[in-house]
């Protein structure tokens, strides 16, 4: 036995149970996802894709890999998916490539305004391959699709990009289609439409929002926030004449041999997923949310509001302190969430106005909205008054709130 990492594993085990996560894009997955991904599949070299493998062996990982494809085809309604991607990045990179050529322009979302760091981020590989160009939000904060399609015709670029980090209210993937398909009659121009779905996957298996596998050329996501799957991304699309591309991207380009261990754990996140209890799960999982933005608004704090898992409290405003030192205040008496730029931002990303607060994880432990409004309480409490007993609160964050959750160790859905 290895007994340091047993214990490091004892030891986050108690940081996870005796916290309130409230980072967006966390969540538990359940014991049976994190049993598959500590399978014998993590043995198997697989290199290519079912039936058409680089090594012997490979009739059960088929049969797996087929039932992954099966129930995420099912799951998304939609013609195909490559769920070998080991990370919503990888799946980013491997889907640029098949749509795209290098130096190609890609209309996306300012970065500081929700955006993520390979959506164009200077210190992502997508800005040193692509030549990423941006749209902004408009004055509320909100997508304006005004603003979208001007950027569209000005740029007449090869890709539009939408989905996002940091965004909490709905998206008319819709709409954004007939734009682009406006624009291109119009300029005779060749734009594609893809969706990175990372965030909102869950709420999209739930049937909770607009599927964007409806509207879009490409969807790309990830399989570990709102999904509640294990690490890892997946690319789906209906355009089947982008098959081979795609697969192409993925392996040999971009990886070698897939993580079958981990695809059978997304198998099987797939499968809790499709069941009526997920679709339960996330309306908690919306209530949790809106219930503690409104109670936050109530108090006469400045928030976001909210249409998904996450939104955004401007602590600059609300209680004159930047968002590092609301994060610390916060993870000190046991709750964890992260900084985050507020649109329109005067503060440097180091320590940002905002701090992005997300209901994914805790609703999976069973929050409630009382509690939800009680987690608005102590935030409140804790960031309001730059003397506020933080052993108190971090009491209260124990016994008022946590003492009722379960365990994430034996987490069944
Ligand atoms: C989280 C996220 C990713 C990246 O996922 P990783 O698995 O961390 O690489 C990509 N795009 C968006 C919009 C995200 O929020």
């Amino acid at each position: 036995m290895d007994r340091k990492v047993v214990e490091l594993a004892a030891k986050e085990l108690i940081r996870q149970n005796s916290g309130i996560e409230l980072i967006a894009s966390e969540n538990y997955p359940s014991i049976d996802v994190r049993e598959a991904a500590g399978s014998i599949f993590t043995c198997k070299y697989a290199e290519g894709f079912p039936g058409r493998r680089y090594y012997g062996g490979c009739e059960v990982v088929d049969e797996l890999e087929n039932l992954c494809i099966e129930r995420c085809k099912a799951l998304f309604n939609v013609a195909y998916a490559n769920v070998q991607p080991h990370s919503g990045s990888q799946a980013n990179y491997a889907a640029y490539r098949a749509l795209i050529a290098s130096g190609a322009k890609v209309l996306s979302l300012a970065l500081n305004d929700g955006g993520h760091l390979t959506h164009g981020s200077p210190v992502s590989f997508s800005a040193n391959t692509y030549n990423f160009v941006h749209y902004d939000l408009g004055g509320d904060g909100h997508l304006d699709m005004d603003i979208i399609a001007k950027r569209l015709d000005e740029e007449n670029p090869d890709l539009f990009l939408a989905g996002y980090s940091a965004y909490p209210f709905a998206i008319d993937f819709k709409k954004m289609r007939e734009l682009i398909d406006a624009h291109n009659a119009k300029t005779g121009g060749h734009c594609l439409f893809m969706v990175d779905m990372a965030h909102i996957a869950g709420q999209v298996a739930a049937g909770k929002c607009q599927n964007p596998c409806d509207y879009a050329d490409l969807v790309t996501s990830t399989t570990h926030k709102t999904l509640r799957g294990p690490r890892g991304g997946l690319i789906l699309t209906n355009r089947l004449d982008l098959v081979k591309k795609i697969d192409s991207a993925v392996f040999p380009f971009s990886q070698g041999g897939p993580l079958e261990h981990i695809i059978a754990a997304k198998a099987t996140a797939f499968l809790e997923a499709s069941r009526p209890e997920f679709k339960v799960y996330f309306d908690h999982v919306l209530e949790n949310t809106k219930a503690c933005n409104d109670e936050l608004a109530r108090l006469g704090r400045v928030v976001s509001g909210t249409d998904n898992h996450l939104f955004l409290l401007n602590v600059l405003a609300s209680y004159r302190i930047n968002g590092l030192e609301a994060q610390n205040r916060l993870e000190s008496i046991g709750i964890t969430a992260n900084k985050n730029m507020i649109h329109g931002d005067t503060l440097s990303p180091k320590y940002t106005s905002g701090l992005r607060l997300g209901f994914a994880a805790v609703s999976s432990r069973g929050c409630t909205k009382e509690q939800a409004i009680e987690i608005a309480h102590i935030i409140d409490d804790a960031l309001i008054n730059p003397e506020a007993d933080l052993d108190a609160l971090k009491a209260r964050v124990a016994k008022e709130v946590v003492a009722d959750w379960e365990d994430i160790s034996c987490l069944t859905y």
